[in-house]
């Protein structure tokens, strides 16, 4: 569906645009009255920019169903008006997804991978499973952008990943522009941890939260932090890389990056793995010394596996993970003062005792007061989180009122195409 091309939106007009579009977008406004009192704005000025936001094609309005009387017309935002296409790039999996503009998943599909192999063979993939959902699921309107989620840090103006230390090749390669060229419309590409907040702020357990750290404990460990209701990126994009802190206590186990006795090198999914291995190789652990003769590696999922059915020496490994995982959190929370800390990840899907584990330090070592009305919880959304994420990551985008100034005169975001930023 093509948007008709509408005279130019003066300026001052802009901001009630964006106010309103944004109280609709996220269903906090369903009608003028409710625009009226939720923005300040005069009702002349509500009806005025609602008609001409109804004439652009950007708001529908329906009739809802009614106990009697006039039914109330209810505003909405129209989902079908475009589509997005999103993608969750982990170091084992990839995960695609195409989404109404209101950043609602319309099908998903994934596969496994690993990163390492690079960002020619992974961008094709990810362009291949965008294509099976294209042709798998018949969409309206036009493609309105795409966002990328990727395991290492992004410098977020640009799209391109910096000195990712799991992915070797990836190092400033043009990500953003990959798709862009290919697609011809706006690009916004991020680290994974970081849309995987947005998505449990959209659809998750910090539902609406201001303050809050999703935490991923997987291959390796990242953050996505939410302040003050925004993903707090930092100068460089790298805020949130908790997996690089140092612990106490280390015995000095070399890191990807370089250094020695990060969080990740000692307690997330690899170090696990690498552990299982040597508790095998010495014997400690018939149960993993058996996975190792059998397949010649260990996995971290073999190590929650034998931990499961009571593998002391796997159990330990495990509670050694999170209580370094709860030390590194209550720093966090002392500094941050978060209201939710979320955590997901394949590792932290452990079991019980692990979650245990990390609440119990966490509550131990943080201050009272930053603990007060501390919530720590799994995520409910696991991966989907991703998708969910890199969807609303757009649509904050396409919608911030630098971005829409820039292409609401034509009525699609393709005209942001090889500009935005
Ligand atoms: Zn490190």
């Amino acid at each position: 569906v093509r948007v008709p091309k509408q005279r130019p939106v003066p300026g001052e007009a802009l901001d009630a645009i964006v106010a309103i579009l944004e109280l609709v977008r996220r269903g906090r406004a369903h009608s003028r009255t409710e625009l009226i009192e939720r923005t300040g704005l005069s009702r002349s000025v509500v009806t005025q920019r609602v008609n001409e936001l109804l004439a652009r094609g950007f708001l529908v309005e329906s009739v809802a169903p009614s106990t009697g009387g006039r039914p109330p017309r209810q505003l909405e935002f129209r989902a079908d008006a475009g589509h997005l296409l999103v993608a969750d790039i982990g170091a084992t999996s990839i995960d695609v997804a195409l989404a109404d503009v209101t950043g609602r998943i319309l099908a998903r599909m994934g596969e496994g991978t690993d990163v390492a192999d690079g960002p020619e063979i992974i961008l094709a993939r990810v362009d291949r499973l965008f294509e099976r959902l294209l042709a798998e699921y018949p969409v309206r309107g036009e493609l309105w952008g795409l966002g990328i989620g990727l395991p290492g840090p992004v410098e977020f103006a640009t799209g391109h990943p910096i000195s990712p230390p799991i992915m070797p090749g990836w190092e400033g390669y043009p990500v953003r522009e990959h798709f862009a060229d290919r697609h011809q419309v706006p690009v916004w590409v991020d680290n994974d941890v970081n849309i995987m907040a947005l998505g449990e702020w959209r659809d998750g357990l910090a539902h609406g939260q201001r303050n809050f750290i999703y935490v991923k404990v997987g291959t390796g460990i990242g953050s996505g932090i939410v302040s003050n209701g925004l993903i707090h990126r930092g100068a460089q994009g790298s805020a949130g890389d908790i997996g690089h802190i140092q612990v106490v206590g280390g015995t000095g186990e070399l890191c990807r990056c370089g250094k020695v006795d990060c969080l990740e090198a000692v307690a997330g999914g690899a170090a696990i793995a690498r552990d299982g291995v040597a508790l095998a190789r010495q014997g400690q652990s018939e149960r993993l010394a058996r996975i190792l003769a059998e397949r010649g590696a260990v996995s971290a999922r073999d190590v929650i596996r034998a931990a499961r059915s009571g593998d002391g020496p796997a159990l330990r490994l495990l509670d050694r993970s999170a209580t370094l995982v709860g030390q590194t959190l209550a720093g966090l929370a002392n500094f941050f003062n978060p209201s939710h800390i979320i955590i997901g990840g394949g590792v932290a899907n452990a079991g019980d005792a692990y979650l245990a584990t990390i609440r119990q330090v966490i509550y131990a070592r943080s201050t009272a007061l930053a603990t007060r009305e501390l919530l720590v919880q799994l995520s409910r959304l696991g991966n989907r989180a991703g998708v969910i994420g890199a969807a609303s990551m757009v649509l904050d985008e396409l919608f911030s009122e630098g971005q829409l100034a820039r292409w609401i005169d034509q009525g699609r975001p393709a005209a942001l195409y090889g500009v935005a930023a």
